[in-house]
């Protein structure tokens, strides 16, 4: 008999529920109790979702990452946020947030925030947790009442549940010292935490827990595989089975590791690729289970049962009650279900899975080996049936897309002039004064615009009646921006709901879900556009609005679109061609996009590469070849244009020390990143490196609700003029400002240009 599980199920509900009540307390609209009750009814509902199951995890729900979670599990508080009355779950949305609630002085600068712990994106996926912070005198302490709640509310209606928790291995390795600590050093702390941790399960009548070890699918150097071993067999003497789950990927060196720690049960990632289930299997204990993730947790792709059937039921005969099977890896990455997706393309509909979908694979495949496949024929030749449809459409192929990626010439991705040069002939058309101002695009988001995109969408108001209502919005962000003063402005994105989204929605090959939300971080989500197809542009996506907005300005107005990379890396993409092939595609129809908007008129226009990093293979030994092509594919798409047009991108993280070569392969004139929350520490890259391009380095954390003084600004951009020469340097926010509100964005724009006024006077003093 297969057992099935599942390692993690989408926390944000079907209809983002979860969403929609943190924000309302978030913002004072609903009370604790509220927003606790929302929380319990949508892991109710995940658990249902589940129940076919043989094991339903509990503890992947999280209020906010779940990284973060397992900090306050340890009580691994840094000092900012101890000592606080309260709830706990206030504090605990102050270190994510730098505030629990909204207060009522909403601009005042001294208003009870503190610095939000620093957010990076979970391995190679576009989810961000909250980095645990390490320090010389980090202690740990068990805080289980949370993750103890929501077992004793699982057990009241389900008899098998698994609590899921990050290992202290990979706890430790997603953290970060602030000081010189080693942090395997604090494994010892840690250890004795985890323990009693596991002694409490034991008490609940837990028969198995999933302790999610990921980093193990990466490269470790011997320190940290040692730490493995110390760890679990510190935890071995625990009377509770343990099941290692790694994913994202494959074991490779570490399979010897993982095979040989002394616990009852590993589970690794086989959806891609099995080649490492019997050097597994002859390495596992006898008495060991083994969990295989068969089907992707991340794509949204429905699987071919058959072919999965045919490479696992010689294994279940081998393995027999020894083998479980799961999705890869938990279905945080996948929106929760195809059946809110009435209004898609049928035939589309039918070659995807999402979350719950994906749990009923599961438990097909798990029928179909524990009682023949014979039972099941009629649901698995369905199965078969759309799997081939899927294969030989017609839908999927455009001859013409094809020849003109096979015609790209590396040629397209080269500028006329290096930047010295091109530097000159931008500065005499733009006259920019020193440490010039910009925004990264987006201005706020209100209610009115999201609601007349929505009613234009859905038909309810006129292309007019919409583009009045944009234009209007335009025509406001130009005004707010000249009486600021800022230098470089924007349109300010009000007719985009998502970066991605916005030109997915307009290119051919693309189609886009009503309700596939995926959670990004906090009660932020994205709706990843799903590549099916070969990708073309029609016509011009965004020139009218931009050309627009700059007529109503003497100032430059920067032109911004969406990078190749990124729009490959933040949407669901084809399983049936290399990534590199898409990601072609769509840096010509990009490129077409850049050259329309310069011929138009446009001086400035921005390339958002949001997610390049994010791309990055966790291995090390892929990271040259995921570079080369995608720094290629941004080339393709940027480089085509005059010496004169300025080409910014954008990149939204701030650990750059090992892909700053490719950036600067790039060749964007300006590059904007994100460095405020982290203290300017990325500027260490350019300790080493000599960036040859210009750079802002963002000073204003959009992540949270706390507006920056002008000092701290000022002090921000002259720890950056240690490290790059002050002529390099623009001043700008982190990251669009789409998600905060006018009356925190006005004043901390204010604030950053009189942080600017003082730099240039400085300077010429
Ligand atoms: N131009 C986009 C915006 O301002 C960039 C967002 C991003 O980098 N994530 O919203
Ligand atoms: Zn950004």
């Amino acid at each position: 008999m297969v057992t099935t599980h599942n390692l993690g199920f989408p926390r944000i509900g079907r209809q983002r529920e979860l969403k929609f009540a943190l924000e309302a307390y978030w913002q004072g609209e609903s009370t604790l109790a509220e927003l606790i009750a929302a929380a319990s009814n949508v892991r109710q509902t995940n658990w249902q979702h589940q129940a076919a199951l043989d094991f339903i995890p509990v503890g992947d729900f999280s209020f906010y990452d779940h990284v973060l979670d397992m900090t306050f599990l340890l009580s691994n508080l840094p000092e900012r946020v101890k000592g606080f009355d309260g709830h706990e779950l206030d504090n605990y949305f102050r270190l994510a947030r730098g505030r629990s609630q909204q207060t009522n002085h909403p601009h005042h600068e001294c208003c009870s925030g503190v610095r939000a712990g620093e957010m990076t994106k979970w391995f190679d996926t576009n989810y961000h947790y909250i980095v645990p912070e390490f320090s010389h005198s980090t202690t740990f302490q068990l805080n289980p009442s949370r993750i103890i709640n929501f077992i004793q509310e699982a057990k009241a209606s389900h008899s098998r549940i698994k609590p899921v928790i990050i290992g202290p291995v990979t706890y430790l390795a997603l953290g970060k010292a602030k000081d010189d600590t080693n942090k395997l050093d604090l494994l010892t702390k840690l250890l004795p935490v985890y323990g009693e941790l596991l002694e409490l399960f034991i008490e609940n009548g837990i028969e198995w827990v999933q302790i999610d070890e990921p980093i193990l699918v990466t490269e470790l150097d011997s320190q940290w595989q040692h730490a493995f071993n110390t760890a679990y067999h510190h935890l071995k003497f625990c009377k509770i089975n343990i099941l290692i789950a790694s994913y994202f990927g494959q074991l490779k060196d570490n399979l010897y590791l993982a095979t040989n720690l002394p616990v009852a049960g590993l589970h690794i990632d086989v959806s891609d690729n099995q080649s490492e289930i019997q050097p597994v299997i002859n390495l596992l204990a006898p008495h060991k289970i083994l969990s295989l993730g068969v089907i992707s947790g991340r794509n949204i792709w429905r699987s071919d049962l058959t072919a999965i059937l045919d490479w696992l039921e010689p294994i279940a005969n081998q393995l027999k009650e020894r083998l479980w099977i799961a999705p890869s890896c938990s279905l945080l990455h996948v929106p929760v279900d195809l059946a809110n997706e009435d209004k898609m393309d049928k035939e589309i509909r039918t070659w995807l899975s999402f979350a719950i979908q994906k749990i009923e694979e599961i438990s097909l495949l798990g029928s179909a080996i524990n009682q023949g496949r014979g039972t099941l024929q009629d649901q698995l030749n369905k199965n078969k049936a759309i799997i081939e449809t899927r294969r030989s459409s017609a839908r999927v192929n455009n001859h013409q897309v094809q020849e003109r990626v096979k015609a790209i010439h590396s040629n397209m991705g080269q500028r006329k002039n290096p930047h010295s040069i091109r530097v000159t002939k931008q500065q005499a058309l733009l006259q920019l004064p020193v440490f010039p101002t910009t925004t990264i695009g987006s201005f706020p988001q209100t209610k009115e615009i999201r609601s007349t995109r929505n009613k234009y969408k859905s038909g309810i108001v006129s292309f007019t009646d919409y583009s009045q209502a944009m234009k209007s919005e335009i025509e406001r962000c130009v005004r707010e921006q000249e009486s600021i003063g800022l230098d470089v402005l924007v349109h300010g994105e009000a007719e985009r709901n998502d970066m991605v989204e916005y030109f997915g929605e307009q290119l051919n090959g693309y189609v886009f879900s009503q309700a596939g939300w995926v959670q990004s971080y906090g009660s932020r989500c994205v709706k990843p556009p799903i590549i099916y197809g070969d990708i073309s542009r029609e016509k011009a996506m965004t020139v009218d609005w931009t050309v627009y907005a700059q007529s109503l300005t003497k100032k430059p107005m920067k032109g911004m679109l969406t990078g190749p990379v990124t729009m490959l890396n933040w949407s669901f993409v084809r399983d049936d061609q290399p990534r590199s092939t898409t990601c072609k595609q769509l840096s010509l129809a990009l490129r077409d996009e850049v050259l329309d908007l310069e011929r138009a008129g446009i001086k400035v226009i921005q390339i958002d590469e949001a997610a390049l990093r994010e791309g990055l293979p966790l291995r090390q030994e892929l990271w040259q070849d995921y570079l080369r092509w995608a720094v290629e594919c941004f080339r393709i798409t940027a480089n085509g244009v005059e010496d004169e047009t300025q080409i910014h991108t954008h990149m939204c993280y701030s650990e750059f020390n090992d892909i700053i070569e490719a950036v600067a392969q790039m060749d964007a004139d300006v590059i904007t990143i994100e460095t405020s929350r982290s203290d300017m520490e990325l500027l260490e890259a350019f300790e080493h490196f000599n960036y040859p391009n210009h750079i802002g380095p963002g000073v204003y954390d959009i992540h949270t609700p706390n507006i920056p003084n002008s000092q701290e600004i000022k002090q921000l951009m002259e720890k950056a003029a240690q490290r790059i020469p002050v002529q390099h340097l623009w001043v700008n926010p982190d990251c669009g400002l789409k998600t905060r509100r006018w009356d925190e964005v006005i004043p901390a724009l204010e604030n950053m240009m009189k942080a600017a006024y003082e730099l240039r006077e400085s300077i010429v003093s």
